[in-house]
């Protein structure tokens, strides 16, 4: 279906759109692990749903749609989308990545695939020339985040691509926190898009998933290989969750954007805090390269409230916000990353790359927005120190 629709529209009909045999406007869940087969070497082109899965498949033709790609590919989380990606590595191969990344990014490098041999180089990747110059022969891949967790730095992705292209090295792109209805890497030049479903897209805080797209064919062929080889596939249910989820994107987006961008401007003006870490405020570092490459700023906002307020009994009082790992459904949650979601990051590296334990992250859902504000405002109220 339809590259010449509009996003909007391939929120709805992209991908396999309804079920021919039955005329369903939605696609079924193929709850099967198998398929039968009419002869020896005979099959319906379905063989064993971890191969592959009607509804997996039609998920996975969803996103490589959505994100301007050839090729798709869904995992049981996003984390299993990010082993099966770094799989495409051996020993002996470097990468370099994101100061500011996903906590369990930076695990599973450095403690699965670090004692494997792959080695890694912590890179402020919102300076390319700091790129370019960590680039060595063993270099395979440059990995970022932006906007990055949970800064919210913004690398320049189509600068990023290119110095990779240059260097024969991928460029790989965890798109989560905006995705494609906010930034479209692969059209900016990056090879391999990876998300975290579990957040936006998905959008609901009720499943758990990973989706990868690329154009390249060969990356791709290797990557069903890894998928199927390790085995860290979406279940069919899920699969269908997602599907729906994702037909909500935009205007969930549109919403959660507005809300966002209307509470930073009020946090950064209101008197309560000394940083506000939000790549939509003019002013803020990301921003010109942020408006650049992306239709929005995403809803993620950062800040640290003043030394009169206690952070933690800021997180107590709150009432409608929700204290919560994850991000990127309907409802507010704020999380407090040294402690939760970036706490696998050792503490002397996280201080190196500002992560202050006083840091508040907020995703920002699409509740009233006033209601969203007089929470904040007295639970800051009520953390104010004797
Ligand atoms: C949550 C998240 C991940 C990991 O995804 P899971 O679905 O939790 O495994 C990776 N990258 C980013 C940016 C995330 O927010």
């Amino acid at each position: 279906m339809g590259d010449s629709l509009h996003l909007h529209s391939l929120l709805i009909h992209g991908g396999i759109d309804g079920d021919k045999t039955t005329g369903a406007v939605n696609v079924p869940i193929y709850q099967t692990s198998t398929y039968k087969q009419s002869g020896l070497g005979e099959n319906t082109g379905w063989e064993y749903s971890r191969t592959g899965n009607p509804t997996r498949a039609a998920l996975e033709k969803l996103i490589a749609d959505l994100e301007g790609g050839e090729y798709g590919l869904a995992f049981a989380s996003g984390l299993a989308a990010i082993h099966t990606v770094l799989s495409l590595f051996s020993a002996g191969d470097k990468i370099i990545i994101s100061d500011n990344i996903y906590g369990g990014t930076f695990r599973i490098i450095d403690k699965v695939f670090k004692p494997l041999g792959l080695r890694y180089e912590i890179v402020d990747t919102t300076d390319t020339t700091k790129v370019e110059a960590a680039i060595d022969p063993e270099t395979k891949a440059v990995y970022i985040e932006t906007p990055a967790n949970p800064l919210l730095s913004v690398t320049d992705i189509a600068a990023t691509a290119e110095l990779a292209k240059k260097a024969g090295v991928l460029l790989i792109v965890d798109n989560t926190f905006l995705t494609p209805y906010l930034q479209r890497p692969l059209t900016l030049g990056a090879d391999i898009v990876i998300h975290s479903g579990t957040k936006y897209l998905g959008g609901h805080s009720d499943t758990v998933s990973g989706l990868v797209a690329l154009r390249d064919k060969a990356i791709a062929e290797r990557l069903y290989f890894l998928q199927n080889a390790i085995g860290g596939v979406l279940s069919p249910f899920d699969s269908f969750l997602m599907i729906r989820g994702i037909k909500t994107l935009g205007v969930r987006m549109d919403r959660h954007v507005a809300n966002a961008t209307h509470i930073a401007t009020w946090l950064a003006k209101s008197g309560y805090v000394s940083k506000v870490y939000f790549p939509g405020l003019p002013g803020d570092p990301g921003y010109e390269v942020q408006m650049k490459q992306a239709d929005g700023p995403g809803a993620m906002i950062s800040f640290v409230l003043k030394e009169e307020y206690d952070y933690r009994a800021f997180f107590r009082n709150l009432k409608l916000i929700t204290l919560a790992e994850s991000l990127g459904g309907v409802e507010s949650l704020v999380c407090h990353p040294a402690s939760m979601t970036h706490a696998s990051i050792p503490a002397d590296i996280r201080r190196q790359i500002g992560i202050a334990d006083e840091l508040i992250r907020f995703s920002v859902g699409i509740e009233d927005v006033s209601d969203l504000i007089s929470d904040l405002r007295q639970a800051i109220e009520a953390a104010r120190k004797e």
